[in-house]
């Protein structure tokens, strides 16, 4: 890990799944995975590309027809100020690297870094 890696903790404030989440981009690997393990997320991915090397884009709206700002799978914790997502073990390569730096974090309104250890789940 490396030391910038090491100082980030995420307070699952929910932004980065909130604001500007509607529509995010997916690779071959998270299409391959979702077949094999999470079928139900693949109603909300359009995709193009032959086998192995699909690429597409993960929104709620090409199921609902109405624009979203915000991914289908965030939840809000009852009863406090946090979020979690309800696909985090297969949730996709995108979200698996945000923020992908220091100055991605600071563009995006992200205060994972330097933010205390966030006790409990
Ligand atoms: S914006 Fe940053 S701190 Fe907030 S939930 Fe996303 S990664 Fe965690
Ligand atoms: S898949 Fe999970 S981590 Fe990614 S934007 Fe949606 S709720 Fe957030």
């Amino acid at each position: 890990m490396s030391e910038e890696a090491a100082q980030f903790n995420c307070t699952g404030c929910g932004k980065c799944c909130l604001e500007g989440a509607g529509a995010l981009p997916v690779v071959e690997e998270d299409i391959a995975r979702w077949e094999e393990q999470a079928p139900h997320v693949l109603k909300y991915v359009t995709w193009q590309g032959k086998a192995g090397a699909r690429q597409g884009i993960h929104a709620g709206s090409t199921v609902t027809g109405r624009e979203t700002t915000r991914c289908p799978w965030i939840k809000k914790y009852p009863g406090r100020p946090q979020y979690y997502c309800r696909i985090y073990e297969t949730r996709p390569q995108v979200c698996r690297t945000y923020p992908t730096s220091r100055e991605h974090a600071l563009y995006t309104d992200c205060e994972g870094y330097d933010a205390p250890a966030v006790k409990g789940d």
